[in-house]
């Protein structure tokens, strides 16, 4: 528990949350301020601040969740489909530094959009920047 985390509170039941799923790994509740309504946030209970802190067991539990959610979010609202999102890092958008899944019910014509201007690659940079992720996982393995 991270003493002035929102989420870690939630989690110690310090302060209200709307639950709609909980085991002992992960923590599920609607968003206080939702895009659409059904907006599902999924936890760690553990503090972590980011995807890449998340150790791998609570990682693929928090999936697992998300997945049922997802359905029973879709079902629960009738939208016909949804989002998944996680900002991970300030520059990213990440407001609460506690890691976190959006599940995001999207109704057709609704006004939520996440998008942006798209780039392309110059001549070789893709290819060169390929290598060099590649490069950095091989590291990462040994
Ligand atoms: P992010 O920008 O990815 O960090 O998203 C943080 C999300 O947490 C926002 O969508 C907020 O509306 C939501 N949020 C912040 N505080 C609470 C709270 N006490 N209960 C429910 N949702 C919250």
């Amino acid at each position: 528990m991270e003493k002035n985390c929102v989420f870690c509170k939630i989690i110690a039941g310090e302060i209200p949350a709307t639950k709609v799923y909980e085991d002992d790994k992960v923590l599920a509740f609607l968003d206080i301020a939702p895009f659409n309504y059904g907006h599902t946030l999924v936890i760690p209970k553990i503090h972590c601040h980011c995807f890449t802190e998340i150790p791998p067991d609570t990682l693929a539990a928090m999936m697992a969740a998300a997945q049922k959610l997802a359905v029973a979010v879709m079902r629960a609202t009738g939208a016909p489909a949804y989002n998944l999102l996680m900002n991970n890092g300030q520059v990213a958008g990440q407001e609460v530094p506690h890691a976190h899944l959006h599940i995001i019910p999207r109704l057709v014509d609704d006004t939520v959009s996440f998008s942006a201007p798209q780039k392309r690659y110059d001549g070789e940079a893709l290819t060169e920047l390929a290598a060099k992720i590649q490069e950095r996982l091989a590291k990462n393995a040994n």
